[in-house]
């Protein structure tokens, strides 16, 4: 017989009256497994091991990334955890020939080269570290006028039309930053561009923001961000396996067949290497938000700079090596808690992804030393490092893909990190674990202030929001909302393919930054810039390790459906907002324009060409989606009831009750995914959080209805209504089976 009371009765109500908890998360033998866990964590650990990881470059099918994996697989198994390593073998381009000149105005080749630092101690391994250059860029060979299009997304190509300015035929220079990078030859190659530059703005993170490497953190005028360029939002994992698992026979798509990967070549370049480039160009000013902060003026082109630009790659097959560590549940050894960060870097790789690496490392040791003492999970708990996150998301995608059936059989939640500098904790996620992430934070205290890392958090938030009403309800509210996921890091096929629910956590925003992806991201760097004592990689592992030790450990998984529902009629009201903004909007244009106002206004010696009139944007029937998200509210409610009802009467579930209503719970998340996948992307099959089409990583919620509605298109948006409604519909019908399952508990 299990029972989910281990608190005696008073203690548990005045538990639920002060934190509004109805089943305990949190008992004293949990908070002493805890306090252990906590003892083991030792700041020196976190140092020498980042100090070996990040040794030599480490990026996919380079020795160093063999090795590295090797390491950490030696470490989990000296831990005492049941550890191996599982190989895929994915298309993984790596540069041939790279070739950038201006051909006109004047001459003028940019070096393409990040110089080595006396001050950098790995900066100088020229030999092994991957050229400059865009992951999944098509070859291409191409010769064209320069237009400057500042972020590349879709509405400043909207400005460029205002301007008279098309990019057909033409090669587009863009800066960093606005969207995910993937975005930019995407775009550009949709308006009829041949090829895409992409550089690194000193305003973004470069002088502007700070001194520059190596006297101060920011990115220095040779710096070059790499990166992949694949179509991301349509599928991530190897371009060539799409829905199956990279093994070695498997049948892959011809490197010609690929759809997702650009269509125009592709290069990022530094500041130095842009300059004379954008110093050339002619034709209008660029808008005042389009500058940056060169010494020059912005213009727009297109005109006299010409630039030649040749990508080639080789497309070679090249071995992905995840680490896989586990330790058996003892009660429910088929219900899986999985933690996960990347060890494969650009370069060395230091910040991004080690940081996050030797903190997820930090904690497998301590749950070692936990087992030594006798302790064992009541969960399976499974510590993974991925390979060939960079690319875009190749090790922990193959895997999922590979395992598809038992991790939806099996997978309680996934907790993911990646990059972890001083600062503020952050978390974001399903919200169905939204209640359960905050109590974690409650109970992690901050290594600078000494106050718990969730109040430093929302203080945070307080103080820089300028709205009082936003204050006060921050002030009142038991818990900080947490963000929903896009993408950018290896939670996406756990949440968004496979339908599991999903954190992402780490801490920021006090550590300097500016050599993301660059050869200077390095151990030097981070120990001057990142985290120098390592506390923040220590309360990283202090609040993920207790997020798994909770979800392993915890009596009833703590989902909390009120959450979810909450945001969910949130996501509802924002797309309802926006499709009578777009209506008034457009109204107030197509009036504009027929008053002619835009000519009027616009300075007769500058090209200005109006926007054109806009079809009126209809009323359309969100009431499906209403009274879906109200079932969905009175489900979970009743489910909160039934469970308040369930502690009251202090009866106990047996074992086998008990891991049916996990199951429930769990696997409710996978009944938000839509097996048809979104239009025009099946792989993505999650209902409520996408990366967007148009953001990359910036997240589109209740993505078929939302951007149906972006793009005005509106029997799609309809269309979507009813899906998504049908998808909450069955939800909602799983949160009544767990109630009905309490109620029938008690009786
Ligand atoms: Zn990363």
């Amino acid at each position: 017989m299990k029972t989910i009371l281990r608190f005696p009765f008073l203690v548990i109500i005045m538990f639920l009256f002060q934190a509004g908890l109805s089943f305990a998360q949190m008992n004293s033998s949990q908070s002493e497994i805890e306090k252990k866990f906590d003892s083991y964590l030792k700041p020196e650990d976190l140092k020498a091991r980042l100090e070996k990881l990040s040794a030599y470059p480490h990026h996919v099918g380079s020795p160093y990334d063999k090795e590295n994996a090797e390491f950490i697989l030696s470490q989990y198994k000296s831990w005492g955890w049941d550890a191996h390593i599982e190989t895929f073998y994915v298309l993984f381009p790596a540069p041939k020939t790279r070739v950038l000149e201006m051909i006109s105005p004047e001459k003028f080749t940019p070096i393409l080269k990040e110089p080595s630092l006396k001050e950098d101690r790995t900066s100088n391994q020229i030999d092994q570290q991957l050229p400059t250059y865009n992951a999944y860029s098509i070859d291409g060979d191409v010769t064209g006028e320069l237009v400057y299009v500042n972020y590349g997304i879709p509405s400043d190509y909207d400005q460029l039309d205002r301007m008279g300015i098309s990019v057909k035929g033409k090669i587009v220079i863009a800066r960093y930053g606005g969207a995910w990078r993937g975005i930019k030859p995407k775009v550009a190659a949709e308006h009829g561009a041949i090829g895409c530059i992409i550089y690194s703005d000193p305003k973004n993170d470069g002088y502007y923001v700070g001194d520059v490497y190596p006297k101060g953190a920011w990115r220095n005028e040779y710096g070059v961000q790499r990166g992949s360029v694949v179509d991301m939002p349509v599928y991530s994992g190897d371009p060539s396996t799409p829905f199956v698992g990279s093994t070695k026979d498997v049948k892959r798509l011809a490197v010609k067949d690929i759809k997702i990967l650009t269509k125009i070549p592709v290069l990022p370049i530094s500041y130095h290497d842009v300059l004379p480039l954008l110093k050339s160009l002619v034709g209008p000013v660029a808008p005042n938000n389009w500058k940056g902060a060169l010494p020059i003026t912005y213009h727009v082109g297109p005109g006299l700079t010409k630039v030649h630009l040749k990508v080639e790659s080789n497309w070679d097959i090249k071995p992905i090596h995840d680490v896989i560590a586990m330790i058996k549940g003892s009660e429910f050894p088929d219900q899986w808690v999985i933690r996960g960060n990347h060890h494969d870097g650009w370069v060395n790789g230091a910040e991004d992804p080690l940081s996050g690496q030797v903190a997820e490392m930090e904690e497998g040791k301590a749950i070692g030393e936990l087992l030594k003492t006798g302790w064992r999970p009541k969960r399976t708990i499974v510590y993974c490092a991925w390979d060939g996150e960079e690319p875009g998301l190749l090790g922990s995608t193959e895997w999922c893909e590979t395992h598809a059936d038992e991790l939806k059989q099996k997978v309680v939640a996934y907790i993911n990190s990646d990059t972890n500098d001083r600062g503020f904790l952050f978390m974001e996620g399903s919200h169905s674990l939204e209640t359960f992430i905050n109590n974690v934070a409650k109970d992690v205290i901050d290594p600078e202030k000494g106050i718990s890392v969730w109040k430093r958090a929302r203080d945070r938030q307080i103080i820089h929001t300028s709205s009082l009403e936003r204050k006060r309800e921050l002030e009142s509210a038991e818990n900080l909302k947490i963000g929903a996921m896009g993408s950018g890091s290896d939670y996406t096929p756990f949440l968004q393919h496979l339908g599991i629910a999903s954190i992402n956590l780490g801490f920021g925003g006090e550590g300097q930054g500016g050599v993301y992806h660059s050869v200077y991201d390095s151990y030097d760097h981070y120990i001057r810039f990142g985290d120098p004592t390592f506390e923040y990689g220590i309360a990283l592992s202090k609040t993920a390790g207790r997020a798994v030790l909770r979800l392993a450990d915890s009596d009833v998984l703590p989902f909390n459906f009120d959450d979810f529902a909450e945001r969910v009629s949130t996501y509802l009201n924002q797309i309802e907002n926006l499709t009578k903004n777009m209506r008034e909007e457009t109204n107030q244009l197509n009036m504009e324009l027929k008053d002619k106002m835009f000519t009027e206004v616009s300075d007769p010696t500058k090209t200005y060409v109006p926007p054109k009139p806009e079809d009126p944007v209809p009323y359309l029937n969100f009431a499906p989606l209403e009274n879906a998200v109200n079932t969905l509210q009175k489900s979970a409610d009743g489910y909160q009831k039934a469970k308040n009802e369930f502690v009251k009467s202090g009866k106990n579930l047996s074992e086998e009750q008990e891991k049916n209503l996990d199951q429930l719970i769990y696997q409710s998340e996978r009944f938000l995914t839509n097996k048809e996948g979104l239009t025009g992307r099946p792989w993505y099959e999650h209902e409520i959080y996408a990366p967007g089409f148009y953001t990359g990583y910036g997240v589109k919620t209740l993505p078929a209805v939302r951007e149906a509605v972006e793009s005005r298109n509106w029997d799609e948006a309809s269309k979507q209504a009813v899906v998504v409604a049908n998808t909450l519909d069955n939800y909602s019908k799983e949160i009544d089976k767990a109630t009905e399952m309490l109620n029938t508990a008690i009786k």
